[in-house]
């Protein structure tokens, strides 16, 4: 069984494939622990990849999907696997449902964590801390009885440049899964879709609930 599993950030994706890895059995592939072996283990591909990294830059599809492509065709992905970070894109997504039906694969499911963009912004902003004591609140979760106030110290509080509203629209747009990619699994038939807002224990059962 082939899954790929996907989801914005904010969505707890992260969480959830080790909880399904867990409970399933199943490879977790995970785009961030391939590229951190493939630099540290010095392959052709880490050293190309770094090169991108190393300047904050999106490493190209291609040296991802070759460095998939390598992963997926080792014994222990023969069975299955669950993708977690990959793919981002339709290019991605043909490429590894290429790969996989040279296998006499396919992807099976493809597991979309949903939650709404005003909950995203909730969850990855409203961080606010303290000028003088450093102590951290957050606007939803853990606010400061007085607004900008310092609960401990009466400190000025103030949000970081990545805290602040609109850098974290602009992160979010570009690091959700992209409305294309939704549509391929869509058309496949393969795509299930997860309503992430539960709690972290329901959204574990409804996952594996669809791929049972
Ligand atoms: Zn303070």
């Amino acid at each position: 069984m082939y899954i790929v599993l996907l989801g914005p950030p904010g969505a707890g994706k992260g969480t959830q494939a080790q909880r399904i890895a867990a409970a399933t059995q199943l490879l977790h592939i995970s785009t961030g622990d391939m590229f951190r072996e493939n630099v540290k283990n010095e392959t052709a591909l880490g050293k190309l990849a770094n090169q991108y990294m190393a300047k904050g830059e999106l490493v190209p599809d291609e040296v991802t999907i070759k460095m998939l492509l390598e992963r997926i065709s080792r014994t222990d992905a023969k069975a299955g696997a669950m993708f977690d970070g990959f793919p981002r894109n339709v290019v991605q997504a043909e490429a590894l449902d290429e790969a996989l039906r040279g296998n006499g694969a396919k992807v099976d499911f493809a597991l979309l964590i949903s939650v709404r963009d005003a909950e995203l912004m909730a969850r990855l902003g409203g961080r606010w801390i303290c000028r003088t004591c450093g102590k951290l609140y957050h606007e939803k979760n853990d606010p400061p009885k007085k607004h900008g106030i310092c609960d401990a110290c009466g400190g000025e509080l103030y949000q970081r440049e990545d805290d602040r509203p609109e850098v974290v629209a602009s992160r979010l747009e570009k690091q959700k899964p992209p409305a294309a990619l939704i549509e391929h699994y869509r058309k496949a038939g393969t795509l299930k879709e997860i309503n992430g807002e539960q709690p972290l224990d329901a959204v574990t059962s409804a996952l594996l609930e669809a791929i049972r």
